[in-house]
């Protein structure tokens, strides 16, 4: 059971029906790999979410972000993360806590997505499509 830390309240939640039962207050779980997640949505912190945008512009870095079809959404592949149990794989942008936060993340974008797409690129041109980059 991962462990808990800091409450907060989920800015999805307005939009979402509430479960009967549901805690009135969110956590972030604190996974195996020690990043953090929302307990309502399951994105990770945004805090965590701009240091693993600082790994993957690193093209040694195997940490890759990929965009979803849902423009508030996107996906991190990182070493040792196969599943949502093991570490943050994906952050929504209503987790966005600042502007001063939106700024860094904007800077950080755009190299971000050219050296996430190498990488996927160079993990499909391998025949088992599962290569470090
Ligand atoms: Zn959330």
């Amino acid at each position: 059971m991962p462990k808990i830390e800091e409450h907060h309240l989920c800015p999805s939640r307005p939009g979402t029906p509430k479960a009967p039962g549901y805690p009135e207050t969110d956590t972030w779980r604190v996974l195996p790999n020690g990043d953090r997640t929302c307990s309502f949505c399951g994105s990770l912190h945004p805090d965590d979410w701009l240091r693993l945008m600082g790994e993957a512009k690193d093209p040694e870095s195997r940490t890759l972000i990929d965009k979803s079809n849902k423009g508030y959404k996107f996906y991190v592949h990182q070493a040792g993360v196969q599943n949502a149990l093991e570490g943050g794989i994906k952050f929504y942008n209503w987790h966005i806590p600042s502007a001063d936060w939106a700024a860094q993340a904007n800077a950080m974008h755009q190299e971000v997505m050219v050296a996430s797409r190498k990488k996927l690129e160079a993990r499909m041109a391998r025949p088992d499509g599962k290569g470090a980059p």
